[in-house]
């Protein structure tokens, strides 16, 4: 069975994260999304939010896990007997980054590959933080992030204020 996992902060999780996961979803047996516990990004959802959210949204996926995990992704990916690690790419400033990371995790792990997928055009200009700045002054979210999750993070971001 191969198994991709999807790393991530979720800090909500967007339409362009779903975009991936799902996309992911179709080319994998399973993908296992996993909010990564970040000790130099301070969340606005605590990572048990985080988690509940994206389960309301993805709860109808047989092939899609949900997990959390503190530490290195090489070793949950070796927990996991998983071996791709799915990355999305936005803008050209994500590259630089994301290579790093690739090349780091190949050599933390040689037996693991980094495999990215493009953003689709409509979520190119879509991250969390974006959606936060937004949020955080009432603007209008709809369309950035699943429709059952935007009355959680307007009274989060604006409560956060
Ligand atoms: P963000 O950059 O939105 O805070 P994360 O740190 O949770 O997101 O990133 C998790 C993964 O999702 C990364 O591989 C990131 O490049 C990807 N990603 C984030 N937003 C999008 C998007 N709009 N389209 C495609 N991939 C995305």
């Amino acid at each position: 069975m191969k198994v991709a996992v999807y790393p991530g902060s979720f800090d909500p999780i967007t339409n362009g994260h779903l975009d991936i996961i799902k996309r992911a979803a179709n080319v994998f047996d399973e993908v296992i999304v996993v909010v990564l516990l970040n000790p130099q990004k301070k969340g606005l959802f605590s990572v048990e939010e985080r988690l509940e959210l994206i389960k309301r949204v993805l709860k109808f996926n047989q092939n899609i896990k949900i997990e959390c995990y503190n530490g290195l992704l090489v070793d949950f990916m070796k927990e996991k007997g998983a071996k791709v690690i799915i990355k999305g790419l936005r803008a050209m400033s994500d590259f630089e980054y994301e290579f790093q990371m690739a090349l780091m995790n190949n050599k933390l792990d040689p037996d693991v590959e980094t495999v990215f997928m493009m953003t689709r055009a409509e979520y190119s200009y879509l991250s969390s933080s974006s959606v936060k700045q937004v949020a955080v002054f009432g603007g209008c979210i709809k369309g950035l992030v699943p429709d059952e999750i935007i009355s959680d993070i307007l009274k989060k971001s604006q409560s956060s204020k």
